[in-house]
């Protein structure tokens, strides 16, 4: 505890592989090369931070020189392991890329390889944020890596393999770590809680998880800090406490009266969380995922609509911290989760879902194709800044809307779309028939592949909207759609309890 943040995570850092968690992928295939002994030359770590890259190479590091039997390497226990792990085996080279990146350290490197090793059969060299590296020292290194030194293995690190050099990723071989589950950060957790003899509630266990956003080493920060106030038992109110999070019954009690139409008394419950020091922005990202969890356990078209509404306050939140802004995305995901049913709470799971009321007619006769010499002279009318943004849409007309949705790498040019929606409007109306314009952000990295290209077949055009909707399933409704990207959901379940009657 006297080492303060981070000491726990030193402490705890395996030294074997049987203790990383998660990564079975990297591990199986490290751990057979190792029986092997067939490691290749250079390794690529990817992934996002604090889930294990750099633990990973530091076991390779162990393992390349360890006494043990192969099938036991690393053990962690032989001099060579325990000189590696305490970070003074002269063999093995950590180097932070970020403050060695130049030209000059590359040399001092590549200088330092030409030795024979002192004490392993290997040197191992672990470039910790490799993509910081300039692109002249990648060029400087490029030669070492092409003809390797027998005596050397590489292991580059990073959470940017994008950045890295074509030719730095073709000589190494790349492994994708990946963020860590909840359940497998609640384990290494409860396994440090009984360890050092605390109690902690499993709704606790599974709020720090969360927190850590799949990082085993945010996970462990915090947790440290459950070590360290030393209550027993650990109980959810307090890794609430802990992390700052407004209380369940609060966010249960705020949803409730927003989906009943009480809107009054949910305004004032917020205003009230408020004034007891909680960021807008957090109540309203809990609300978010209190929504979230609601709609997992059962599809309810209210729940639903409030939740986006909630989402697209977000970004206004990001830039205004008052308690304006919290009171407009409570109100919009009230005004949102308004028009659905006559009985806005959740329905009863033995009665069918409550009729809705039918879509709008179209009113006039919009064209409801979008063809692409159209779209081609709605790029052309705008102004050219704007063209270049709007240009990476891919656009559709769906109820009488002009749709622009941006791929996940177009985050830009999404919200520079989103910011000049007055300016599109008119000129979609004009040119298009559109009654307004939406722009959507897909959250996911796939593109959806549902999406037709804009020249849907002439019959279409006949076709309500609505009637559409209704024959393609659930899906067809983007608002559903859009649910499915942000989290990336299971729809199966949703299928069998349709959440439109019109079919
Ligand atoms: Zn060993």
């Amino acid at each position: 505890m006297m080492g303060g943040m981070g000491a726990l995570y030193r402490r705890k850092r395996p030294t074997r592989f049987d203790a990383v968690v998660g990564q079975e992928h990297v591990k199986e295939v490290l751990q057979n090369a190792i029986r092997k002994d067939r490691l290749a030359q250079a390794y690529l770590f990817s992934g996002p931070r604090g889930v294990g890259k750099t633990t990973v190479a530091r076991l390779l590091a162990m393992a390349v020189g360890c006494q043990a039997p192969p099938a036991e390497r690393p053990c962690g226990a032989c001099e060579h392991c325990r000189r590696v792990a305490e970070g003074r085996h002269p063999d093995v080279l950590e180097i932070d890329a970020a403050s060695n990146n130049s030209v000059d350290d590359v040399r001092a490197l590549k200088e330092r390889l030409l030795l024979a090793p002192l004490l392993a059969p290997k040197k191992v060299v672990i470039l910790d944020e490799a993509h910081m590296m300039s692109k002249s020292a990648f060029n400087a290194l490029l030669k070492t890596l092409e003809e390797p030194p027998e005596h050397v293995l590489f292991v580059f690190a990073t959470t940017e393999p994008e950045r890295l050099p074509a030719t730095i990723k073709s000589r190494t071989q790349h492994f994708r770590f990946r963020r860590l589950r909840e359940e497998e950060i609640a384990g290494k957790l409860r396994a440090i809680a009984e360890e050092a003899g605390i109690e902690v509630e499993e709704d606790a266990l599974r709020l720090i998880a969360r927190a850590a956003e799949g990082a085993m080493r945010d996970a462990e920060s915090l947790f440290e800090r459950v070590l360290a106030l030393a209550k027993s038992p650990f109980t959810r109110a307090d890794a609430e406490a802990l992390l700052g999070l407004p209380p369940e019954e609060v966010l249960a009690g705020i949803a409730d009266r927003l989906l009943a139409g009480e809107v009054e008394a949910a305004l004032e419950e917020a205003r009230a969380r408020f004034l007891e020091g909680y960021a807008p922005r957090t109540l309203v990202t809990e609300l978010k995922r209190h929504l979230r969890d609601r709609l997992m356990e059962r599809p309810d078209e209210a729940v639903l609509s409030a939740l986006l509404a909630l989402d697209e306050a977000d970004e206004v939140l990001a830039r205004n911290e008052g308690p304006l802004a919290l009171e407009l995305a409570l109100l919009r995901a009230y005004r949102a989760a308004r028009p659905a049913p006559a009985s806005p709470r959740a329905p009863d799971p033995a009665s069918p879902p409550a009729p809705k009321p039918p879509p709008p007619p179209p009113r006039e006769p919009a064209p409801a194709e979008l063809t692409e010499t159209a779209w081609r002279d709605f790029l052309e009318a705008l102004p050219i800044t704007l063209r270049a943004v709007v240009r990476e849409a891919r656009p559709a007309l769906k109820g009488g809307a002009l749709v622009l949705r941006f791929a996940k790498p177009h985050r830009f040019h999404y919200e520079r779309t989103r910011a000049a929606l007055a300016t599109l409007a008119p000129l979609a109306k004009k040119r298009l028939g559109a009654e307004r314009v939406e722009a959507v952000h897909d959250e996911a990295d796939e593109e959806p592949a549902e999406e037709p290209p804009p020249a849907p077949p002439p019959e279409a055009a006949a076709a309500p909207p609505a009637r559409e909707e209704g024959a393609a399933g659930p899906l067809a409704d983007p608002r559903l759609r859009r649910l499915a990207e942000l989290f990336r959901a299971e729809l199966k379940a949703w299928g069998e309890e349709p959440l439109s009657n019109d079919s």
